[in-house]
């Protein structure tokens, strides 16, 4: 497929959090390129008050004038089973779900409230598992469908005042690598991005000449060849932004082995520290069979 243009008509994309955004962004590109466009959200604040079907309008509104073929949504991300509704009631279908809708209640550890935990989780793991089980029925039974998670370089690293954003985030990657594994005999491929972009997210945080290279629609490409029938990627995590695109994947450093046989006790793992942590020739563990594999070998040794 490379250097064609890629197109998904007939086909129908539910995006969450499409009002504004990364998720804008997408909303508008899949309706340019054919597809029907279920642009949901909530219109709340970025710290996840309140409510309006404004935001959602008006992205429908842009692509309608446009040509394109989208209809609006307001419900919560919690609230799956309405927002594939909605898909289904008006295009008779679901191909491609972006679990993109998001905000954030940023406070220390020490300073957080239940809510600023709870809220965060509501949103981006509730919500994204929501969409994606009311979706995945029909996805089986087509055997077809796209699912792109989305996680955030806060929950692969952690980032300072996040922790509530940063555990909801890296969920995102075991979710998408279990759907992705579950899914696959059924050609639905999953896959999470880790994105950063100028949006209202990161306004307060970045000064507007960086935000400026960091456009939402630069996220879009990687996204569009995911969501595309002409991928087979599935299981993987991306860092995506300003035009850059890497896959991200674990590193497994040399490793010690305690055996029974020896003196099996904290001391003899302090002796062999440096090599617990020693990543001058690292492995990519796949899976856990990898790692019996790796005991087993050690095993053999005399
Ligand atoms: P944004 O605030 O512009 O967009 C998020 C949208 O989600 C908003 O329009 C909001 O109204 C909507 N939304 C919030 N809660 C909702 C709910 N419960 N139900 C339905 N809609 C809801 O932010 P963005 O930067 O475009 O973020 C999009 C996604 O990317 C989020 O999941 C965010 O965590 C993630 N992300 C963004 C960045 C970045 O640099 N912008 C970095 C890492 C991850």
């Amino acid at each position: 497929m490379a250097g064609q243009q890629l197109r998904y008509d007939g086909q129908t994309v539910v995006v969450t959090g499409a009002g504004g955004g990364l998720g804008k962004a997408y909303a508008v590109f899949f309706a340019s390129r054919g597809a029907n466009v279920v642009v949901n959200d909530l219109g709340g604040s970025f710290n996840g008050l309140g409510g309006s079907s404004s935001m959602a309008d008006l992205v429908v509104k842009e692509i309608t004038q446009s040509g394109g073929k989208a209809v609006a949504n307001y419900d919560d991300v919690v609230n799956g089973e309405s927002i594939i509704k909605t898909a289904i009631d008006n295009f008779g279908r679901i191909d491609i779900l972006i679990n993109n809708a998001g905000i954030l209640r940023d406070i220390s550890f020490k300073n957080m409230k239940d809510q600023d935990w709870d809220l965060i989780m509501k949103v981006h793991v509730i919500g994204a598992y929501k969409c994606a089980r009311a979706a995945w029925p029909y996805m089986r039974k087509q055997k077809y469908g796209r699912v792109i998670n989305t996680s955030s370089a806060a929950g692969l690293f952690g980032s300072f005042g996040q922790c509530n954003y940063s555990a909801a985030k890296l969920s995102q990657v075991g979710f998408t690598e279990t759907l992705a594994k579950e899914g696959r005999k059924y050609n639905i491929l999953c896959n999470v991005i880790a994105p950063i972009a100028g949006s209202r997210l990161t306004a307060t945080v970045m000064p507007p000449e960086v935000l400026e290279v960091l456009k939402p629609e630069y996220v879009v490409p990687l996204v569009a060849v995911l969501a595309h029938t002409s991928s087979d990627e599935s299981g993987a995590i991306f860092e995506v932004g300003g035009g850059r695109v890497a896959k991200m994947r674990w590193e497994r450093a040399k490793g010690a082995l305690l055996r029974a046989d020896d003196s099996f006790t904290p001391g003899a793992l302090l002796k062999k520290w440096a090599d617990v942590g020693d990543f001058s020739k690292p492995s990519h563990p796949e899976g856990p069979a990898n790692f019996m594999e790796l005991l087993e070998d050690a095993q053999k040794l005399p």
